[in-house]
């Protein structure tokens, strides 16, 4: 019987790589939530959209139309990818995402998304707030220091330096703006169970998640 798999955490944790991996295992549809935040982040960003002023938010979120060409995220039909993970995205998306009316319209779209069973997604509140009743919900932990490099590994691979401290900086900061927000702070679900990944490999974490589903 195909499940619906909630995976929360913090940045930097694994979440997106073994959420990937385990859709991949399983034949489950994979969605980034975080990267549909991350393309409205940068649709107002590239468009200079003022998104404390309600009128041009309002606007600029009925012009923002996002969906998923299989992993592939496409933004008024345009693939974003990279375009994504830079750090003018990082340093925009947790403030735009304590939007309700963002919150709101993209939870509306990843619950319809989820209605087809089969599916693993990752973000921050969706064991607590798109999907309460999921299946199997895993809350992804590891410590600051591991979360950094990790993110530095991955930004040196696309060619972008940037220093452990800048790095360390920015996840504390999304950590703290997303565990304080008003709508869906990101914390654990009751019921999600805990992956400490700090001293995990990931294909470690992909077999235990697997495991879970298949149990
Ligand atoms: O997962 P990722 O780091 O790509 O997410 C980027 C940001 O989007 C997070 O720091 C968080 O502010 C926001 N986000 C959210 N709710 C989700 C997924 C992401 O608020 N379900």
């Amino acid at each position: 019987k195909k499940i619906v798999i909630a995976i929360d955490g913090y940045s930097g944790t694994g979440k997106s790589s073994t959420a990937k991996q385990v859709a991949s295992r399983l034949s489950y549809t994979y969605i980034d939530s975080g990267a549909m935040y991350r393309a409205v982040a940068w649709f107002f960003i590239q468009n200079k959209i003022d998104y404390s002023n309600n009128e041009e938010l309002v606007k600029g979120l009925e012009q923002c139309h996002i969906e998923f060409q299989g992993k592939k995220l496409l933004l008024n039909n345009q693939p974003l990818d990279g375009e994504l993970r830079t750090m003018e995205v990082n340093n925009h998306v947790s403030s735009v995402s304590t939007i309700e009316k963002v919150r709101e319209k993209l939870v509306d779209q990843q619950r319809e998304m989820g209605k087809e069973k089969g599916v693993v997604m990752d973000g921050r509140d969706i064991g607590t707030v798109v999907f309460p009743d999921a299946e199997l919900k895993l809350f992804m932990t590891a410590d600051m220091d591991i979360r950094a490099e990790r993110r530095k590994k991955e930004l040196d691979v696309k060619g972008i330096n940037e220093s452990l401290q800048k790095i360390k900086e920015n996840l504390k900061e999304r950590d703290r703006v997303d565990s304080s927000r008003k709508y869906s702070p990101l914390k654990q679900a009751e019921d999600a169970k805990e992956i400490d990944t700090s001293h995990l490999t990931l294909n470690q974490q992909i077999d235990k998640i697997v495991a879970l589903a298949e149990s």
